[in-house]
């Protein structure tokens, strides 16, 4: 069975993922934000193969979700208030990120 969530929602201000095999994960939204996949967020490798991280600037805006919606059944796919939707989380990325200690929790 390929790793799907069954279900998910957003409970104050973290991402509650019910998966397909019965697990589940809480997510911070800042922390998945700044996590976002896209190359504008974590920048590209230049012809060197170096990786230049680009200036990123965030608002309260940018932590707070305003939709998402499930990319070609592989990804999870958000639209942040700020208007960046390019970030495709794949669910094995979110479990992963799940699993990370969070700092601010300590
Ligand atoms: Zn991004």
């Amino acid at each position: 069975m390929r790793l799907a969530p069954s279900n998910i929602q957003v409970i104050g201000d973290e991402l509650a993922i019910a998966w397909n095999d019965g697990g589940e994960s809480y997510l911070k939204l800042d922390a998945l934000r700044r996590a976002c996949p896209c190359a504008g967020c974590q920048g590209e490798p230049d012809v060197l193969g170096q990786i230049a991280k680009p200036g990123l600037t965030h608002t309260p805006a940018s932590f707070r979700l305003r939709s998402f919606q499930m990319v070609g059944g592989y990804a999870w796919q958000p639209r942040w208030e700020d208007g960046h939707s390019t970030g495709l989380y794949s669910f094995p990325y979110l479990q992963r990120l799940a699993t990370l200690p969070a700092e601010e929790n300590a």
